[in-house]
């Protein structure tokens, strides 16, 4: 299995999610990785389920560190807050713990913690540590303070951990978030905030007013909290924390759309109107158009008539390798291949195509979905190469749960959620391809996975990764392992041809 993915950070009913993954082939990113997308889409019904039974306003303490980012419910005891021990360190190490009486025993890595109930002074690694209030013991499970997280942790964790008591927002590490904003100077109407890490807030507009809410990303505060613009429409914006969040809060006299860009570190309000109708999403500056195709063939603009009927993306390019194959074989040039003969198998059976990057260009994920978009094609069609595997595994995407509802309210379409109403073409499209690989007998298997950028696509989108036949990974560059994979996936769109069509 290829390595598509996310790591969930859990804790007992909450789930979070951590930025989307990139794509499917172990490329050499290091993004935390989860090889169990379906296992990921069954948490995300089982949370919805629960909505209904789990709606009492419950506190919650956000933890950022560079293992995991996740939440815990904070428990009200003789009026202070507490926090379960064992449930906040387990996602960043190796954790156990002991009951016998009154006493209980946390065992963290190699660090020995020992509790007693009502009492005030623990013991770690054989030295006192102070708690603000007495410690408790509930069906084995031990609470500290949380006000104590401060002195406590560093004491296991052997490093700092910084807790904001007010917001219950905990930083281990020196993870933080940074952010600038600032009024495009070409068009004061364009407020561009910059992140030092890529981010996916959950966005609400009320009259006069834009939120940015960060429940998952170790935003932290700009040097004052009040940012104002040299803006007529944007004046101004404020930061604050709360309930395990932060928020940025835009003051507006006009409906703003938000635009996320560069892998999710650029955020670019906008007047609704001013944004071409057809794009999800507002790029502060346009690559150049030889980026994609060379200098004769810029991208469509967006109130062109259909001219492609498939757009073929070969993924990865430029400094971005993708996987190394082989010592020799980068899966930058390999896709680059498939893409080149896709296309040709595509046109041949009347199948107008573009091939997205048909040069050895970089282009970004939020570029590659970008201009996907803008050449309103039926079928986005990313390729991928894996070294793991045998035969095709074709993809289509999972989206961030949290925005798939929230973000498309009022004026907005979600860019992380874009591809959600084509869902049912890209599954359908999906099925068709593994079905005509099938009868090239080429074994294939059909993946949902949070693969970018096919959930910034909005047409119906898969991503195609091909591994070789059997472990020579040479075979890769066969002329006629490529063929024959190229045709059967062009017939496979072929025959699913009239439903792309006749979708929105
Ligand atoms: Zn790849």
């Amino acid at each position: 299995m290829p390595s598509i993915s996310r790591r969930v950070g859990r804790a007992p009913g909450h789930l979070v999610v951590p930025s989307p993954a990139a794509h499917p082939c172990s490329c050499g990113d290091n993004r935390p990785r989860h090889p169990w997308p379906r296992f990921f889409s069954l948490l995300t019904m089982l949370l919805f389920l629960c909505i209904p039974l789990c709606a009492a306003p419950e506190k919650h303490l956000s933890v950022y560190s560079t293992a995991a980012n996740y939440s815990l419910p904070i428990v009200q005891r003789q009026g202070r807050d507490y926090i379960g021990l064992l449930e906040l360190l387990e996602p960043l190490g190796t954790v156990s713990a002991k009951t016998d009486g009154l006493h209980w025993r946390l065992h963290y890595n190699n660090i020995l913690g020992e509790f007693t109930v009502d009492k005030t002074r623990a013991r770690i690694q054989g030295r006192d540590a102070d708690l603000s209030a007495k410690f408790l013991m509930e069906n084995g499970r031990g609470l500290v303070p949380l006000a104590s997280l401060n002195s406590l942790l560093p004491r296991f964790l052997g490093g700092p951990a910084n807790l904001h008591e007010e917001s219950a927002r905990l930083f281990i590490g020196n993870v933080a978030t940074h952010f600038t904003a600032l009024v495009a100077p070409e068009d004061p109407a364009h407020l561009v905030f910059q992140f030092t890490a890529p981010v996916n807030p959950s966005v609400a507009t009320e009259p006069g007013k834009l939120h940015l809410t960060f429940s998952h990303e170790p935003l932290t505060a700009p040097a004052s909290p009040t940012l104002t613009f040299a803006s007529k429409t944007i004046p101004s914006a404020a930061y604050s924390e709360g309930n395990g969040a932060a928020e940025i809060t835009v003051t507006t006299n006009v409906p703003l759309m938000a635009g996320f860009s560069n892998d999710g570190r650029t955020i670019t309000l906008a007047p609704a109107k001013s944004l071409p109708a057809a794009t999800v999403a507002s790029k502060p500056a346009m690559p150049a158009p030889q980026n994609v195709q060379g200098a004769q063939s810029p991208p469509i603009p967006s109130s062109a008539p259909r001219r492609y009927f498939a757009v073929v993306d070969a993924s990865h390019g430029g400094a971005d390798r993708g996987e190394a194959l082989s010592p020799t074989l980068a899966e930058k040039d390999v896709t680059l291949a498939f893409a080149r003969r896709l296309r040709q198998e595509l046109e041949s059976r009347g199948i107008s195509t573009l091939v997205l990057r048909d040069s050895d260009a970089n282009l970004s994920l939020d570029d590659r979905a970008f201009f996907a978009n803008t050449t309103h094609a039926a079928v986005y069609i990313a390729l991928h190469a894996a070294s793991s595997g045998h035969g095709v595994r074709v993809y289509t995407a999972l989206l961030p749960y949290a925005n798939a509802t929230d973000d498309d309210r009022g004026p907005f379409r979600s860019w992380p959620t874009a591809q959600a109403s084509s869902i049912p073409t890209s599954q359908a499209a999906a099925a068709s391809v593994a079905e005509a690989l099938k009868k090239g007998e080429i074994t294939v298997r059909t993946l949902t996975a949070p693969l970018r950028p096919l959930n910034n696509i909005v047409t119906a989108a898969i991503a195609v990764e091909v591994a070789p036949p059997a472990s020579d990974v040479s075979s890769l560059t066969a002329p006629d392992y490529q063929q024959l994979i190229a045709g059967a996936v062009a017939n496979g769109i072929v025959a699913i041809r009239a439903q792309l069509a006749a979708a929105p």
